[in-house]
């Protein structure tokens, strides 16, 4: 498309109330070129058709004796409107080999071309019209004004529909900007050129947009937005791409130093006055190097997107430039989220039970169910890696019920086979603990599995335990309603308020794994493994000791008044036949 790229038309931002167009936005003449390597044609066109109006404006024209002179003054010029087009130049087909480089190679879609010939007899073939978007063919003889004029008028129509349509396809209405389709294809134009290394894309996101229009509405909204796109417009240097490219999103493209993130975010510090009010927004960006862009223009607003989502995700108000690496990891959990749909689908998934032993009689107490996920190549992927994906995909309310139901059904085995005592411990994610329906499912997993409600504990991380006290104390008060038990897991790494865990219905805490560890530490010590079983006891819980790998630790936390223990030293996590045979071993079952 040949023409400015600020607006349609336009340096100045212009917002009229109703959207309408304006006519200070239009050019103010039709530029019509004239390319024929007769002088003569050139004199008679002008001639003809001098002082007169279009649509209401003058015309300016510009002239070409040549197909390579006629390709030069196309490059640099813009907003020409239609080219009367000499056939035969320098040679036979220069003509028609001028009008594929424009439409092919230059990519002047919009412009209108008229044919001119000196020979009445010849013209170009049907398809050549076609597929060239020709709009008249018309013989040297046929220079009359009036005729000329009939010419020229309909050309300009014709490019007026053709302008008005792409405003509508690239053009975003509101703020009168590129819109996403249009900024597309200009880093793509940019990224073909060899001075993308000094050039950069931006993403700007307005924080909370959508409260702004919940709040004021959204007739307030879009004027905001209308001020932000104004603000950027008038104090970004010219020749940066300023397009809007999602409701509350701008895209941003130009050379490093004019889109430098600080000055953007520094347009946010003043606040932006809509109608009578004065609104305080900030903005929060990712941007790429478009150096760093492997691919088109739809990968560069994914990759600013990437980095944009971490800027926010750090602080709203923000920056992060995109880098290699952060794609390469994206990718990668892309890929591995979609293994784990698959793993799903195929029962690649499995529970394995780890042992839980009373230290004080040294017999098997519990069991704490523990996902596993074995791949098509019998490797393993930690949880600690796979249910981070599986919360933020959501995919682990249907895989965190699986794990209950198929723990409740071991437990039944496990009681059945005489250990009557036994308690199943199953981890519950907070995202499955904050779903609406979670106390609902949990009550139909006992009911369809029939097991004894008082043998399941359910595990919650110390940080989900200490957040919003209301919603805690309620959603544990339900679960100890079913007779289900609660422990604390990973305890010792949270923030706990000593006031707030009084409150909570718990029934465990369990030493966090790096408490343990540092027991048999000179320096460290046991300090806060004896904290935590202190005030266990003090409050009435049960302590477990999770990750004990020697007897030594073992003995330490039993001097202190540990209750429970798990780890290594027992036994590992196991699948349900390693782990009968380990309780055989152990004369736990006969
Ligand atoms: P967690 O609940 O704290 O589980 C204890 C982790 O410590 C397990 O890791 C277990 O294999 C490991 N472990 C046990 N004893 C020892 C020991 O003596 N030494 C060492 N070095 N490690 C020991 P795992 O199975 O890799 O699980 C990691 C975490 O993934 C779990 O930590 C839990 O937070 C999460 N997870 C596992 N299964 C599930 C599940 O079904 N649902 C949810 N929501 N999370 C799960
Ligand atoms: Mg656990
Ligand atoms: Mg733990």
């Amino acid at each position: 498309m040949n023409r400015a790229e600020s607006s349609p038309g336009s340096d100045e931002l212009n917002f009229v109330d109703d959207n309408g167009s304006d006519d200070d936005a239009k050019p103010l003449c039709w530029r019509l070129f004239i390319v024929d390597d007769e002088p003569d044609v050139h004199r008679a066109t002008t001639f003809a058709l001098n002082g007169v109006h279009i649509l209401g404006r003058p015309i300016e024209f510009l002239h070409a004796y040549s197909a390579q002179e006629a390709i030069e003054i196309l490059k640099a010029e813009t907003g020409i409107a239609i080219i009367l087009l000499d056939v035969v130049m320098e040679r036979e087909d220069a003509g028609l080999n001028l009008v594929k480089t424009i439409r092919g190679d230059l990519k002047l879609l919009d412009v209108r071309i008229i044919l001119r010939t000196g020979q009445p007899g010849y013209a170009p073939e049907i398809e050549t019209i076609h597929d060239y978007d020709i709009n008249d063919y018309k013989t040297k003889s046929e220079l009359t004004r009036t005729k000329l004029y009939a010419t020229v008028t309909a050309a300009v129509r014709a490019y007026e529909q053709i302008r008005a349509l792409d405003d509508l396809a690239y053009y975003d209405r509101l703020s009168n900007l590129p819109n996403r389709n249009r900024f597309i294809t200009l880093i793509d134009d940019h990224l073909r050129q060899d001075d993308s290394h000094n050039h950069v894309m931006a993403i700007l996101d307005i924080d909370d947009f959508s409260e702004v229009n919940d709040a004021l509405g959204h007739q307030q909204g879009d004027r905001l937005l209308q001020a932000v796109a104004q603000r950027m417009k008038t104090s970004l240097p010219d020749d940066v791409v300023v397009a809007r490219i999602g409701s509350d999103t701008f895209g941003l493209m130009g050379t490093v130093n004019a889109i430098d993130p600080s000055l953007l975010l520094g347009l946010f510090r003043l606040p932006f006055v809509v109608l009578n009010d004065s609104m305080m927004v900030t903005a929060t960006i990712g941007m790429v190097r478009l150096s760093d862009v492997k691919g088109s223009g739809q990968d560069a607003i994914k990759d600013a997107n990437i980095a944009l989502k971490r800027a926010k995700k750090t602080r709203r108000g923000s920056f992060v430039h995109f880098s290699v690496e952060m794609g390469i990891e994206i990718r990668e959990r892309v890929r591995l989220l979609q293994n784990l749909r698959c793993a799903v689908d195929t029962d690649r998934l499995f529970v394995v039970y780890q042992p839980q032993i009373s230290l004080r009689t040294g017999q098997v107490v519990g069991m704490e169910a523990l996902l596993r996920w074995r791949t098509d190549d019998g490797s393993f992927v930690s949880p600690d890696r796979f249910i981070p994906l599986a919360e933020t995909s959501g995919l682990i309310i249907a895989i965190g019920d699986w794990v209950l139901r198929v723990a409740c059904h071991e437990l039944i085995q496990l009681h059945a086979l005489g250990l009557s005592t036994v308690r199943m411990s199953v981890n519950v994610s907070q995202i499955q603990f904050r779903h609406p329906h979670y106390i609902e499912r949990l009550k139909l997993a006992l009911t369809d599995t029939g097991i004894d409600p008082q043998y399941l504990e359910l595990e919650i991380t110390e940080s989900v335990a200490m957040e919003d006290p209301a919603f805690m104390l309620e959603t544990l008060a339900s679960i100890k309603e079913l007779g289900i038990s609660v422990a604390i897991d990973d305890f010792g790494t949270g923030y706990s308020s000593l006031s707030h865990l009084r409150q909570l219905p718990v029934d465990r805490l369990k030493i966090d794994r790096a408490f343990v560890n540092e027991l048999n530490s000179p320096i460290l010590g046991g300090h806060i493994a004896a904290m935590v079983v202190e005030l266990g006891r003090n409050l009435n819980m049960t302590v477990i000791a999770e990750g004990i790998e020697e007897e030594s630790q073992a003995e330490i936390l039993r001097a202190m008044g540990c209750h429970e223990g798990q780890g290594f030293l027992y036994g590992r996590p196991m699948p349900v036949a390693d782990l009968n045979q380990w309780l055989r071993a152990r004369g736990a079952l006969s």
